[in-house]
């Protein structure tokens, strides 16, 4: 039998019957070129079988997971509690503006207690609808919303709320100044 047969059975890998078996390992005894092939295809696939796609080992994802989670977790906490605290000292700072306000104007005390409720109730609506904005935003993901937005969305409502109440003062200081 030609070289080349034998060549073809081994770069195929072909099936062989007892009797091309026994041709293909006394050909091999005899032909360097077609040894070295032999040995080299056979290399070949024991390098694919026993090279696994590397995967990384579970317990360092688990515990990389687990340490990621810990640090987000403390970054979200301090992110929301830096955020409720100044929009809290800032509401009450501009409350007990107001306060102030209604103590001078005890005569209309009735009045500004009504408007004082009225308030009130308008900031629960208010912070709920921040509270189902916020809550949702933290869930779906703090790696999209970068610490300085928040920063910047509790400090421009409070800004706008303080524009508001201060505006809402002046008026009604214009409004006694008219009557008196
Ligand atoms: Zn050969």
């Amino acid at each position: 039998m030609k070289h080349q047969q034998y060549e073809t059975w081994i770069l195929l890998d072909t099936e062989l019957d007892q009797d091309q078996h026994r041709d293909l390992q006394v050909h091999l005894k005899q032909c360097s070129q077609c040894q070295s092939l032999h040995l080299a295809t056979h290399q070949i696939a024991h390098l694919f079988k026993n090279s696994p796609i590397p995967e990384p080992n579970p317990g360092f994802s688990t515990r990389w997971m687990t340490r990621m989670e810990k640090v987000e977790n403390r970054k979200n906490r301090l992110i929301l509690g830096t955020t409720i605290s100044v929009i809290s000292i800032a509401t009450l700072l501009l409350l007990s503006s107001v306060g102030i306000q209604i103590r001078a104007g005890i005569a209309y005390f009735p009045q500004l207690m009504l408007e004082m409720i009225t308030l009130v109730a308008k900031w629960i609506i208010f912070l709920n609808q921040l509270r189902d904005i916020v809550s949702p935003l933290f869930r779906v993901g703090m790696k999209l919303i970068s610490p300085v937005w928040l920063y910047t969305l509790g400090f421009s409502l409070s800004g706008i709320t303080g524009a508001w109440m201060l505006s809402l003062i002046k008026s009604r200081t214009i409004q006694r100044e008219l009557h008196s």
